[in-house]
């Protein structure tokens, strides 16, 4: 088994990964940081989650408000004595190692202030940004989220427009919302009718250069849970609010449901992917609202649009296997699941992979901010793909030869083809 698992290893360094959602930092911003912006104590992840937990329960006191590097690396170590358990600060360790060249397994006294000397030169080497994204990372593309009115660097990204400033916070109800819209719109919105042509054409604009798709991360603070609600009752709601007054929250629950609904059919309509967060929020987050069985009726009432479901909806990933088998129309995306729990993203993959045809299961996203922690994240994803493939080699009857195929999808060929890759690279070398 073991030099078997070390083939489908190579085969996954040696194909080009497709990293499925991220919201890295553009070259330009991160080249634009200040120096002290990029060290030790900067260059983490999810692992604030955990730390902000313990803060916020007054265990340990916050890294903020430290004076120095050293005052900082004596907090850090104390917060890390309670947690260096979890996934989430594993990923730094995998990232210290893979991109810094860190030879020791964890944090110390001893090492702490090297490491974060050289995160600090290494980082601010000319082309860094590039050694870490195409030398190191090998990627071909990043499927992006980008928020509103924003834009993105093609070289290094693919697009998927975030959705929610149409429904957050009071929704495009609220007057402090609608106006900013509407203004860049250069249009009044009188109807709801005519407010959802303004988000189509606003959608339009940016599929026009490149964006391929659709995005919400709703199930942080509300129901996935959707109705069809019909738009004669958004549209007395929708009045309502135009003269001001302050919708009920059943009434902005019924115009977020509308709008949501609605731009399912949207996907279909544009060919648009529509990926959505389900499952792992935040502190204090309510589970049972990111569970993704709460999509089925819309999922059922838009066959022809392709739902790009995310975080293996984590805990709930078992139920989410059972909804790729049964619908045709969902791939499921592993993004931000070997960060959360390796152990958990290894059962649930395996799980998927006797459950789902493989063209419908997407490896690999990376879910950070910095470049340096896709790496990590793509070190712990391999590691795991690698023991679930050759574990079925073993013992469930996956062929050699199907298992090496699968490996190379996962990273590579099924997202390749879901997210129309293959033919922005054909165009591209036609053009070149
Ligand atoms: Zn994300």
């Amino acid at each position: 088994m073991g030099s078997f698992r070390q083939r489908l290893l190579d085969e996954m360094v040696d194909v080009p990964t497709v990293d499925c959602h991220s919201h890295t930092i553009l070259r330009r911003e991160y080249e634009a940081l200040a120096a002290e912006e990029r060290d030790l104590f900067t260059i983490t992840t999810y692992f604030r989650r955990d730390e902000g937990g313990i803060v916020e329960m007054g265990h340990e006191r916050s890294l903020k408000g430290a004076r120095s590097d050293e005052e900082r690396w004596q907090r850090l170590k104390r917060i890390i004595g309670r947690a260096q358990n979890v996934s989430y600060y594993r990923h730094n360790i995998a990232t210290y190692q893979g991109i810094f060249d860190f030879a020791d397994d964890d944090l110390t006294d001893d090492n702490w202030a090297a490491l974060n000397e050289r995160i600090k030169e290494w980082t601010a080497r000319p082309g860094w940004y590039d050694h870490v994204t195409r030398e190191k990372c090998d990627l071909v593309t990043q499927i992006r989220n980008v928020p509103w009115y924003e834009d993105w660097e093609p070289e290094y990204f693919t697009a998927t427009l975030r959705m929610e400033p149409a429904i957050r916070d009071g929704s495009l109800l609220a007057a402090e919302q609608r106006a900013p819209f509407e203004a860049h719109m250069n249009r009044e919105f009188s109807t709801v009718a005519a407010l959802k042509q303004g988000l189509a054409d606003y959608v339009d604009g940016y599929v026009r250069r490149g964006t391929i798709g659709i995005k919400l991360a709703h199930a942080y603070n509300r129901t996935l849970a959707t109705e069809d609600v019909p738009e004669a009752a958004v549209e007395a709601i929708w009045q309502r609010a135009l003269r001001g007054e302050a919708p009920a929250a059943a009434d902005v629950r019924a115009f977020q449901d509308h709008i949501i609904w609605w731009l399912a059919g949207l996907c279909t309509d544009a060919h648009l992917i529509f990926q959505i967060h389900t499952g792992m929020q935040g502190n204090w987050g309510h589970i049972p609202d990111s569970d993704p069985l709460h999509l089925l009726p819309m999922i059922r009432a838009h066959r022809n649009t392709r739902f790009d479901l995310f975080h293996a909806g984590y805990p709930y990933g078992r139920e989410l296997g059972v909804l790729g088998k049964h619908y045709p129309n969902v791939w499921l995306n592993m993004c931000w699941v070997y960060i959360i729990t390796m152990a958990g993203a290894r059962q649930i993959l395996s799980e998927w992979i006797d459950l789902v045809p493989h063209y419908r299961l997407l490896g690999f996203g990376s879910d950070v901010n910095w470049p340096e922690a896709i790496y990590g994240h793509l070190v712990m994803a391999r590691s795991c793909i690698a023991d679930v493939l050759a574990e079925k080699v073993e013992r469930d009857f996956l062929s050699k030869a199907a298992a090496l195929e699968l490996a190379r999808g996962l990273m590579h060929d099924s997202p390749m083809e879901f997210y129309g890759l293959d033919a922005t690279a054909a165009q591209a070398a036609a053009a070149g």
